[in-house]
């Protein structure tokens, strides 16, 4: 097992390592090794921060745990969450699982050619691609001087010219597998530029149906069907109750029942500004915005009215809006300013990230200070009854 296996533990080759190296998860877990901590931090992460980053630092380079502690942490996570018996976590683990990787994935891309090979291991496009089977069915635009959309003068996926591309061209069973017209209009296939049988998406878009690749094959095989109270559950039983605890004292209510768009963060209102324009949101962005406008207890309805003269569309904002409504999204808080800092989503002006530790605490305290507050919902009801 190397440093890769442990950055990628859902890769086929981190599987066979772990099988490899013939260790038993029951004894881990009754030795209450390293990596069983881990496992219950990467869950713990995961619901409630929707990462599974360890917070004693980047891993390898400034992570606490080595690289076998690492990798068998995600065996003995999948357990846990399985345990959790609870849909939703599994689904919130699987999302948290792909977004740390795809960030990790972003960072190797980012990574300079020379430095890839003496620095800790990184993957490049190719290899994410080939992992998922996608190999023939994505292709790089060929770069050229003059304006103009891609021929069909194949390519790997590679750069072809010594840079990494910007455009891509993706079969169209792969493209209508991977994404969801939920991301918002410019998803849907009408929108596309398409070509014999391939979907044109940028750099960008390409990284977000990796993205949603990886939440699969993580959410694969998930729940473990584990006998309560015997062998390896019954190990884990203290882990799975602790967990369940932080969850419920985490369950988080709303802050306070008022919607005051001057008073949301500047995270919020970036994102809203952006839709203004016209400008679609990345997945990341659109769950942000979405769990904010839930969180200080707007009804999808409610949201959908609020964002109608934005670029996102009210399907796709019904589709969030009631998932994170219901009893099963309300268990789990929106993201935290750390994991929105990750996804380059907050700026932290004039550093205000020392004032709460996510957006909704910070609008609650702006609203608590505020010596007016006007409600929107009420300039909306008088604007409809005029
Ligand atoms: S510090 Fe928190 S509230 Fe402020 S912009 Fe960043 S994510 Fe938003």
């Amino acid at each position: 097992m190397d440093a890769l296996d442990a950055k990628y533990p859902f890769f086929a080759t981190a599987r066979e390592a772990v099988a490899d190296a013939a260790v038993s998860l029951p004894e881990l877990v009754a030795a209450d090794a390293p990596a069983v901590e881990r496992a219950r931090e990467r869950v713990e992460r995961a619901l409630l921060d929707g990462t599974i980053a360890s917070e004693s630092g980047a891993f390898p380079a400034e992570s606490a745990y080595d690289v076998q502690a690492e990798l068998l942490s995600y065996p003995i996570a999948r357990i846990l969450v399985s345990l959790l018996d609870s849909q939703p976590a599994i689904e919130k683990y699987a999302a948290a699982e792909a977004s740390t990787a795809i960030h990790r994935i972003r960072e190797d891309l980012a990574t300079d050619g020379e430095l890839r090979s003496m620095s800790t291991p990184t993957v490049d496009l190719d290899d994410v691609l080939a992992e998922f089977d996608l190999a023939d069915a994505v292709r790089a635009e060929p770069v050229r001087p003059s304006a103009g959309a891609g021929g069909p003068a194949g390519a790997g996926a590679g750069s072809q010219s010594g840079r990494d591309p910007d455009q891509y061209w993706i079969g169209v069973g792969p493209y209508l597998r991977l994404t969801s017209p939920s991301w918002g209009p410019s998803w849907r296939l009408v929108n596309r530029a398409l070509a014999d049988g391939e979907v044109r998406v940028s750099r960008e878009e390409l990284l977000d149906a990796l993205e949603a690749a990886i939440e699969d094959r993580v959410g694969e095989g998930l729940p473990f069907e584990l006998a309560a109270g015997e062998g390896i559950a019954a190990e884990l039983e203290s882990g799975v109750a602790d967990l369940k605890r932080l969850l419920s004292e985490r369950t988080y209510s709303g802050p306070v029942d008022v919607v005051a768009p001057d008073l949301f963060p500047p995270c919020m209102q970036n994102l809203i500004a952006k839709t203004e324009r016209g400008t679609d949101l990345t997945p990341p962005e659109s769950f942000a915005l979405m769990a904010f406008l839930v969180g200080i207890g707007m009804s999808p309805d409610e949201v959908v009215a609020f964002c109608a003269d934005t670029s996102l569309d009210a399907e796709g904002i019904r589709y969030q809006t009631e998932y994170l409504s219901d009893d099963r999204g309300s268990q789990y808080p929106p993201p935290t300013c750390e994991t929105l800092a990750n996804y380059g989503i907050c700026h932290n002006e004039d550093d205000h990230m020392q004032v709460a530790a996510d957006p909704l605490a910070y609008y609650e305290t702006r609203v608590e200070e505020a010596e007016s507050v006007t409600d929107w919902r009420e300039q909306h009801a008088a604007a409809d009854g005029e």
